[in-house]
């Protein structure tokens, strides 16, 4: 499979009166051509700061992109220059947001909106333009484009509107789509509506898609892999069947327990307890120490190394470690 990104030790920090937060803290991933990865963890955890050094869209100052590297179809571009990223942005790579509201200008027609990507980054328009436009009100599923060409944002519904927005995210054709909680402000039945629609897209156009969710429910719909993010850390990642079936660091299954299932009650549902560590002054151990069950004396002092389970499947845990394992096994027999 092909590369098409490598995000290799990212750090991103933030200066502040208070202190300088560190909001991601060396993260490793990769996205191979036609693939989803799910990035995925609470508020807070660093996956949307993440999305944003990779389109170079962190605001400096204060943030600030600490150290490591983008790699994109080989290039590195980490250190391009506003215009060589406005070359790349909309065109090679797209975004999506939560709220298509603030994606949309009200005073532009859908169609003008639509079409101004295509004039600013292909220099397409008159006739060709529209015609693009109409083909991808097609793919993103609106009813009478021809007529909805006209429409101003506020006579579409809100997953209407979401199909524009992302709509206007392919219609340059680009190879990565980063769609930061793209169905949070929906209701739960256009939620399943544009997720499909996300699945159906790929299959047409081959688009690779970063998904950055707080929900594993989305994630269990249209991910391939997952990236577990925790305190500007990926704790754990490996394909949907790794995390899904045989996830193994302890966040990861309070996580996956505190998904909301239909079989369950209430009552049944474990949130984890506690609350994030302060990312003005991380733990140099495990960030997960304070919260996790089964931590133990190196867990607060050294971060652990990372287990490759398999090719796909690696964990930042001490359990890992066989020590902790025959430790285990014998406090087990006693
Ligand atoms: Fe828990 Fe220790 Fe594993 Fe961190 S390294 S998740 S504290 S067992
Ligand atoms: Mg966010």
């Amino acid at each position: 499979m092909e590369r098409l990104l490598e995000v290799q030790d990212l750090h991103v920090i933030f200066s502040t009166y208070g202190g300088t937060i560190k909001a991601v803290r060396g993260v490793d991933f990769y996205l191979n051509k036609g693939e989803t990865l799910a990035i995925v963890g609470e508020s807070g955890c660093g996956k949307s700061v993440t999305s944003q050094a990779i389109m170079q869209l962190i605001p400096e100052p204060p943030g600030k992109i600490a150290r490591g590297k983008v790699i994109f179809k080989g290039n590195e571009i980490t250190h391009y220059t506003e215009k060589q990223m406005r070359s790349i942005r909309g065109v090679d790579i797209s975004m999506i947001f939560q709220d298509p509201m603030t994606a949309l200008n009200p005073t532009l027609t859908i169609g003008t909106q639509l079409m101004e990507g295509l004039q600013e980054h292909q220099s397409i328009r008159g006739e060709t333009a529209t015609s693009k436009a109409l083909e991808m009100m097609h793919l993103v599923g609106i009813p009478n484009p021809k007529e909805r060409l006209k429409q101003y944002p506020h006579q579409f519904s809100g997953g209407m509107r979401q199909r524009i927005v992302i709509a206007m995210a392919l219609i340059c054709e680009p190879e990565l789509l980063i769609a930061d909680e793209p169905t949070t402000a929906l209701d739960v039945t256009i939620q399943a509506q544009i997720l499909k629609l996300f699945t159906t897209i790929q299959a047409k156009t081959g688009v690779s898609i970063i998904l950055i969710t707080h929900d594993l429910g989305v994630v269990a719909k249209i991910a391939d892999r997952i990236a577990v993010m925790y305190a500007g850390k990926i704790i754990e990642t490996g394909t949907k069947r790794d995390i899904f079936y045989n996830q193994q660091h302890p966040y990861t299954k309070g996580l996956l327990k505190s998904v909301p299932r239909l079989d369950l009650k209430e009552e049944q549902l474990s949130p984890i307890d506690g609350t994030p560590p302060d990312l003005f002054a991380p733990p140099q151990g495990c960030p997960f120490t304070a919260r996790c069950p089964y931590a133990m004396e190196v867990c607060d002092n050294v971060y652990p190394v990372t287990t490759e389970r398999s090719s796909s499947h690696r964990v930042d845990c001490w359990l890992q470690d066989k020590r902790a394992q025959q430790l285990l096994a014998r406090t087990a027999n006693q």
